[in-house]
């Protein structure tokens, strides 16, 4: 049965590439002729070990990972992290620094204060989220343990554009909904972490990189599963990974890298991005309220003149086959989630839409 093509624009669970998923498809049954699926084998037969590293070797080449870091194969999702980090990093009464820019670091920054102490040396709260604070507007502790930022506001669309000069100070950033969309300076951070479900594969899975030199000094009483160092020397695999979400990211790795890797990404993710945000700002009819220099990338929130056409646009999105696109609920509106594996053709449909639909009711 082929089919029906729709544009799929959730935050996450998300689209993953079409090449990808016929490929999952073509071999679920035998996986590489071992006679059982990927989800029957073992995560210690010779066919997952094999995929575990490259995997990892792949990763390493995208972002180019240098050797002193490792990369972990986590459960527990993006959340998990935001208790993991404070708990792995903050051990000794060392604080964390953290930079409040929308819902997600909001929660990172709720979750550690449980873990260690927490210090908010910037915050645009006040501006409702709608820019990123500036360098000079930290207020930085004395002796940070890192300083930790959501690189992506995946629900208010403010995107960090470069990375924060900390200068020494180790980084700890939530990459969840831009992973891979643009090269980063991996030597910058201390910690990396990553949800899947968006840039990388499907949910259940989160990847964390790790300076190798910050592990090994967790808090007391810390749970096993949760030490990054125990993970890291048993190669993520201390109890059962998520087997499917690993073998599904491998592949997701080899098909950016086959696409020309994150270069390729960032390319196509402006290309995207500027064309829908060009389109909204032309219009007089749609909004959206973040400030210019700090749009994301990924996730394009916008606003419709007239709130009371809001069921109606999606309504007529859907008969298009442009899907997921109501806005979350404590933003309303719309949002666009475009990532990696989001066709320009997908984003060249919405913009057509958008424009015929405020012909229509603007
Ligand atoms: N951080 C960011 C930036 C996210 O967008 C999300 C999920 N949308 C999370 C963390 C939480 O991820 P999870 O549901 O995997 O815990």
């Amino acid at each position: 049965m082929t089919k029906k093509q729709v544009y799929n624009f959730a935050p996450g669970p998300a689209m993953l590439p079409a090449e990808v998923m016929a490929q999952v498809q073509a071999e679920f049954l035998d996986y590489h002729g071992a006679g059982m699926s990927i989800v029957e084998i073992s995560h210690r037969s010779k066919e997952f070990a094999a995929l575990a590293e490259e995997s990892d070797r792949d990763l390493r080449a995208l972002l180019d990972i240098p050797g002193n870091y490792k990369i972990l194969f986590l459960q527990g999702g993006a959340t998990s992290q935001f208790a993991m980090a404070p708990m792995n990093l903050l051990a000794g009464g060392r604080t964390g620094d953290y930079l409040h820019t929308g819902i997600w670091s909001g929660k990172a920054i709720e979750e550690a204060r449980k873990h260690g102490k927490v210090n908010v040396a910037a915050s645009s709260e006040k501006q409702n989220f709608m820019v990123i604070p500036g360098r000079d507007e930290y207020r930085l502790s004395e002796d940070p343990a890192y300083v930790y930022y959501a690189a992506n506001e995946t629900i208010g669309g403010g995107e960090f554009q470069t990375t924060p000069d900390v200068g020494n100070i180790p980084l700890v950033s939530d990459m969840t909904s831009n992973i891979l969309s643009r090269p980063i300076d991996v030597s910058r951070f201390g910690a990396i972490i990553a949800g899947a479900q968006k840039n990388i594969g499907p949910a259940g899975l989160v990847v964390v990189i790790v300076r190798e030199d910050l592990i090994g000094k967790p808090s007391a009483n810390l749970p096993t599963l949760y030490d990054y160092a125990v993970m890291a020397k048993e190669g993520s695999m201390y109890n059962t990974p998520s087997t499917f979400g690993w073998y599904v990211a491998g592949l997701v790795f080899k098909w950016i890298l086959k696409q020309g890797g994150v270069a390729t990404m960032e390319h196509n993710a402006i290309a995207r991005s500027a064309k829908l945000y060009q389109a909204i700002d032309q219009s007089g009819f749609y909004g959206n309220p973040v400030a210019p220099e700090f749009r994301s990338r990924m996730n394009i929130p916008f606003t419709l003149a007239d709130e009371a056409l809001n069921d109606v646009f999606l309504k007529e999105a859907k008969a298009a086959n442009l899907v997921e696109l109501k806005g979350h609920r404590s933003v309303g509106g719309m949002r666009a989630s475009m990532y990696n594996a989001m066709p320009q053709s997908g984003c060249d449909a919405l913009i057509d839409f958008m424009r015929d639909f405020e012909k229509r009711h603007g």
